[in-house]
């Protein structure tokens, strides 16, 4: 349970993180520590240099910024599930960083650390596609943005590139949307064994006029429930549509087995979670 000798580096700007990162040989980046460390102490992971971004100033905030909320890489869990403006302006994302394992890991857990490590049962990843976010990188090659939908590549693996630092990530500021995240939870951990986001809006008629439903630790990385959408959006939802619709969560999904549950019970669990999470956001 002791990692392996590394060096420190305690950077106070992105430029110095940066240099750190390119002039180093097998660096890693440590925000919250609380999914790198563990794999350290089982040294399934044993970086040579440690860039600790805790001391670059700015890239905890959360502010409005033109049509989104921008939030920086940093931001604890428990930032996010307590900010004032998100729960006002974007409140799936304080709904599912509050069901983050306990408040320890929320008070050191980044938003940034969670997307980057892309643990196909964390949390964020739903949330993060279903409100079509964008995460915000910066490398040697200077910045770019990245669609949540092109940023999951599998089993703890990213579009971010090794030399890359996640800075930012930007969601929509949610106009009378309704929204819910619910999960089956791994009960020593809280992570999901399976997960779901749902962010709808009804219009004045009260059909559905857009869904977008996010879904982790079903496959060996979050995605959106395209088929659930398409049998949902632009109709009047009840509870018999909402339970057929949420039967196709798995449909072309190449369901994960493990300790915590076999492909069919995963596959029941994420039928029924749709449901309720679609439900749950109904009547939010
Ligand atoms: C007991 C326990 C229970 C947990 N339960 C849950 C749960 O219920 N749900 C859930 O979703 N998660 C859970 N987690 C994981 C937790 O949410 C972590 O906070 C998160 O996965 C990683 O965030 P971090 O800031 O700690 O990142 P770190 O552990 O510091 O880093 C993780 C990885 O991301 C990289 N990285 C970090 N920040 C950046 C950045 N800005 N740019 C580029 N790369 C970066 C690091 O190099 C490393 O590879 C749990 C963890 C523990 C220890």
């Amino acid at each position: 349970m002791i990692p392996a000798p590394f060096e420190y580096h305690s950077p106070t700007s992105l430029k110095e993180a940066l240099d750190l990162l390119t002039s180093k040989e097998d660096v890693k980046l440590l925000a919250g520590g609380q999914s790198l460390v563990p794999l350290m102490k089982l040294r399934l992971a044993k970086p040579k240099h440690i860039v600790d971004l805790g001391g670059i100033p700015g890239l905890e905030s959360i502010r409005e910024e033109g049509d989104g909320i921008s939030i920086g890489a940093l931001a604890t869990h428990a930032e996010v599930e307590s900010s004032d403006l998100l729960r006002k302006r974007c409140p799936l994302l304080p709904q599912t960083a509050a069901t983050i394992a306990d408040v320890q890991v929320r008070n050191r857990g980044t938003l940034g650390g969670s997307l980057a490590h892309a643990d196909p049962a964390g949390d964020l990843p739903a949330t993060i596609l279903a409100l079509d976010a964008q995460m915000k990188t910066v490398g040697p090659k200077g910045e770019r943005w990245i669609k949540a939908e092109d940023f999951f590549f599998g089993l703890l693996m990213t579009a971010l590139e090794p030399d890359e630092i996640l800075t930012e990530v930007k969601v929509p500021v949610l106009e009378h949307a309704k929204t819910a995240y619910l999960k089956a939870a791994q009960r020593a951990s809280g992570f999901a064994v399976v997960g779901v986001a749902a962010c709808l809006k009804l219009d004045a008629r009260g059909t559905c006029e857009e869904i977008a439903v996010g879904v982790t630790g079903v496959a060996d990385k979050a995605y959106r429930a395209a088929e659930v959408e398409r049998r949902l959006k632009g109709k009047r939802l009840d509870a018999k549509l909402i339970e057929v619709a949420a039967y196709e969560v798995c449909r072309s999904i190449d369901v994960v087995e493990d300790i915590n549950g076999s492909k069919e019970y995963r596959t029941h669990l994420a039928r029924v979670y749709t449901g309720r999470a679609i439900e749950a956001a109904l009547s939010a």
